[in-house]
Parts: C-alpha cells; structure tokens; sequence
C-alpha cells in the first residue's frame, strides 16, 4: 500500500495495481486556479526500479530497456483495461487479447505463504518478477469481484484510476464533485450555447 492507495480508501489487496496504474499521470484540469501538470513517474528503468522498490518489490539484477518496455506495455493494457466500463470489459477482444498477451510476460506459480496460506507468486526470476505481483493482485480482484470497482476516471482531463466504494458501484469520476461537476457544468454551458 502507499500514502495514495491509503488516502483513498483503495483495499490493501489492490494497493500495487493501482498505484502501478497511476504511475501515469494525465490529470490536465485547473483546481482552485492550478493547473494539473501531467506527470509519468516511469520514464526509464531506473524510474521502475525505484518504483518497485519504493512497493517492496525489488529483485536482485538490473532491469534492462527490455524489461523496462515490457513492463509499460503491461501498464498500458491495464489502463486500458481499467477504462472500458464493466461490460465492455467482458466484451472487448482485442483489448482483452492486448490484456492477455501483456500478462502473459508475468507468469505466476502457487506457494504457501508465512501463514500456511496457498498464494500466486512471480514465476519470473529476474529483476522484472516482483511486478508479477500486479498481476497477481488483479488475478484475485478478478476472482473475488471487486476489480469492477477498479475504475479509470470518465472526465478526459483527469484519467486517474480510482476505487468506486459507492453501494451500486456505479460511479464515472474519481470525484463526483471535481471531475463530475466539471463535466457537468461544460455540458451544461455548451447545450445553452448551441441553443
Ligand atoms: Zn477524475
């Protein structure tokens, strides 16, 4: 987990997928007079290197421009993933062909944890294989239900992945009262414009 899964309510079990989802930051919107400026935490191996360690995910060896592609090219189907609401999640093939070829970089094998519990591990064996834990952790939301609640934000100006705790699940913005007024609020003007 991390300052940011832990400030907005994300499950623990989810914590390193979502934050891995957010490296990506497009958020472009004015706040309070501010604008957002865009940020991408991974701009070289070194980047997720520290990003891994940062989530108790290193291992030993070096990450090479190799790895370090295959591992956005795993973030970019996962935020693509994260973005097709629910039923297009189910329904999508080549978004979810582009999901299961990305994924298939990041084998996972069982093993018996501390507690005696059987878990997914990373199969890889290199300095990429902490990573696998991502997959992991969307393996089990998938499994358990709440990655339907793993969602990216429906304004185009902010994008961030966020968790919907709402009953029905149902939520489009990360912040109803941010990104969904701001939506709102230009619907609203460009409806009484064309009128
Ligand atoms: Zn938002």
């Amino acid at each position: 987990m991390s300052k940011q899964s832990r400030k907005f309510k994300v499950p623990d079990e989810l914590a390193n997928l979502y934050d891995f989802a957010n490296t990506l930051d497009l958020r472009r919107f004015t706040h309070r007079g501010v604008q957002h400026r865009q940020n991408d935490a991974l701009t070289s191996p070194q980047d997720l290197g520290a990003w891994m360690s940062d989530h108790g995910l290193s291992r030993s060896g070096r990450i090479t421009p190799a790895m370090f592609a295959t591992a956005l090219e795993l973030r970019a189907s996962l935020r693509a993933f994260l973005q097709a609401d629910t039923s297009a999640r189910r329904k999508d093939r080549a978004m979810l062909r582009t999901l299961a070829q990305t994924t298939s970089h990041f084998p996972l094998q069982t093993t018996v944890d501390a507690n005696g519990t059987l878990v997914l591990a990373p199969a890889r064996d290199d300095a990429l294989a902490g990573l696998a834990v991502v997959v992991a952790e969307m393996h089990r939301a998938s499994m358990n239900g709440t990655l339907d609640r793993l969602k990216m934000c429906a304004s185009d100006e902010c994008q961030r992945v966020f968790f919907d705790r709402s009953k029905p699940a149902t939520r489009r913005w990360c912040m109803s009262t941010l990104c969904g007024n701001r939506i709102k609020t230009r619907t609203y003007r460009e409806r009484h414009r064309d009128a």
